[in-house]
């Protein structure tokens, strides 16, 4: 059990938006704890969107998430080159397959510039076919967003986890808050794995978020997880595009597109469907057939590819049309609700929101002076080398030169880092996420056992969650 421990702010949920929001923290002369349900971070939402770096172009102007929606783009933008996180600027075009959609195209350039972003145009449907020589027929036109990108989601998350722990952040993994007792001077958590006793507590609990502000007495919101399916098509179907293609957006969402992915595959999807199980996670034929309705329309030729994965992901989509940003300075307690469909790329400008509105309700913010350097992430996207096309690694470390995942490519070397990590991987699954190993097309038929042999080499073997002993990483462990 963890003893009871004070800290001056404890941030809930470990996905990208509660990683980002401790990191911002951390950056200040504070102690922060990070607590999540979860035996890992970025395992919820997090872990299973569509990956796009959004400029936030059609967004709801004048609202929250598009101002921070925007602020993050450019953040998440040069983050991204300080720490290695895999991102291409492909850029975007949004097609018009009848008159109606093409119609609406000059009033999405008008929102565009109202929400600050000033490089789409209207094309014609040659210079579409151009760009775009194997989208299926029909298309009347289209708009591009030059600067729409594909990133790699699980390394920001895993990025943002990492620096905060750097920082001093307390890493509490398998900590699911069951009950809170909030008044007087701190907030105590009451986890899974014992109390934990907080000054400021912010809820980043994502699907969780509106369960954890009714045990601070609000009942304001509700969640609906909004499941979304994808299809990942095999890397002999990259040629195919090089660019995001986009529906024009509904009001239910942003609506199916095709997109190059950063692992080298494209991906199709995602659906829309509001469910009441927070944790159904499962692909469905429905789902599957829907999509295949689309990409049939969409580009024919993509269904002539073999399918590598499906897999799908929850929206925490809210009955507000905004994000819930809002403090209670009495309770001295923050809800960041409703970051339903662009957390990934939004989720630094909400972290600096957060601290923002943290000082405006007495939380006394002192920027520190001693701040490691963020850290430098392995690179298991496609834009750049990977360790085993690099000699200069498998010269100093033959280890980058054995392959252990042959679709994916994956060392021996890079699956080891991974293990010793400041953040390193419970499971599996984890692993996956930290270097695309069991991946490709074989879903690890071919070194499913070879990489469970590695982790338990290097981590013991993986325990139930229940029985794991509670995670806890912090700086000085982080430096083993
Ligand atoms: C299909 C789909 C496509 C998307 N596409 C994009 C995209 O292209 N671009 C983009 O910007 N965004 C996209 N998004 C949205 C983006 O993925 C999310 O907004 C973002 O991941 C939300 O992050 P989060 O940290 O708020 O939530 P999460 O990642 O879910 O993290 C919340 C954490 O809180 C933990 N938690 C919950 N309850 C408790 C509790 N009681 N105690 C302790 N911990 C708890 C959970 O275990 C979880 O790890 C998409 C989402 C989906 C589903």
């Amino acid at each position: 059990m963890t003893t009871a421990t004070r800290y001056d702010v404890v941030v809930i949920g470990a996905g990208i938006v509660g990683s980002a929001i401790a990191r911002e923290l951390a950056g200040h002369q504070l102690s922060v704890a990070l607590l999540e349900a979860r035996d890992d971070v970025g395992d919820g939402t997090s872990k299973a969107n569509t990956a796009i770096l959004h400029t936030g172009f059609d967004a709801k102007p004048g609202t929250l998430e598009s101002a921070l929606v925007s602020r993050g783009y450019h953040l998440l933008s040069e983050y991204a080159t300080h720490t290695g996180i895999p991102i291409e600027h492909t850029g975007a075009i949004l097609v018009a397959w009848d008159q109606e959609q093409l119609d609406a195209l000059p009033s999405l350039i008008d929102k565009a510039e109202a929400n600050g972003y000033h490089r789409c145009q209207l094309i014609d449907a040659e210079a579409v076919y151009t760009q775009l020589p194997q989208l299926g027929p029909g298309a009347l036109g289209g708009m591009t967003v030059p600067d729409e990108s594909i990133i790699c989601t699980w390394t920001v998350n895993l990025a943002l986890a990492t620096d905060a722990v750097n920082r001093g952040v307390t890493l509490l993994t398998s900590h699911r808050i069951d009950r809170v007792d909030a008044g007087g001077d701190a907030t105590t958590l009451h986890t899974s794995r014992g109390p934990v006793t907080a000054r400021w507590v912010v809820n980043a609990a994502g699907l969780g978020a509106d369960l954890i502000d009714a045990m601070f007495g609000y009942c304001r919101f509700t969640v609906t997880p909004r499941r979304g399916e994808l299809i990942v098509y095999d890397k002999l179907a990259r040629a195919l595009i090089d660019k995001i293609v986009l529906p024009v957006p509904t009001s239910r969402g942003k609506g199916v597109l095709v997109s190059p992915t950063i692992y080298g595959n494209v991906m199709l999807g995602p659906t829309s469907e509001d469910l009441q199980d927070r944790t159904d996670t499962a692909t469905s034929e429905a789902g599957f057939e829907f999509l295949l309705d689309k990409g049939r329309k969409l580009m024919p030729k993509l269904l002539e590819e073999e399918v590598t994965a499906t897999y799908s992901g929850l929206r925490a989509a809210i009955d507000h049309n905004d994000y819930l940003i809002e403090t209670d300075a009495a309770q001295r307690y923050l809800l960041v609700g409703g970051i339903r469909s662009t957390g990934l790329t939004s989720g630094m400008a909400v972290a600096e929101y957060v601290r923002d509105q943290l000082a405006a309700a007495g939380l006394a913010l002192v920027p520190r002076t001693d701040l490691p350097a963020p850290p430098r992430m392995p690179n298991i996207g496609e834009a750049f080398p990977r360790p085993y096309q690099r000699s200069d690694m498998i010269a100093d470390d033959p280890a980058y030169g054995r392959i252990v995942c042959f679709c994916e490519r994956v060392t021996e070397g890079e699956v080891r880092d991974a293990c010793r990590s400041v953040v390193p991987p419970a499971a599996l699954d984890g692993l996956r996420r930290r270097t695309r190993v069991m991946n490709g097309r074989c879903q690890a038929f071919f070194c499913g056992a070879e990489v469970q042999a590695l982790l338990e080499r290097e981590v013991g073997a993986p325990q139930p969650v229940s029985a794991a002993p509670a995670a806890a990483v912090t700086s000085q462990e982080a430096h083993r």
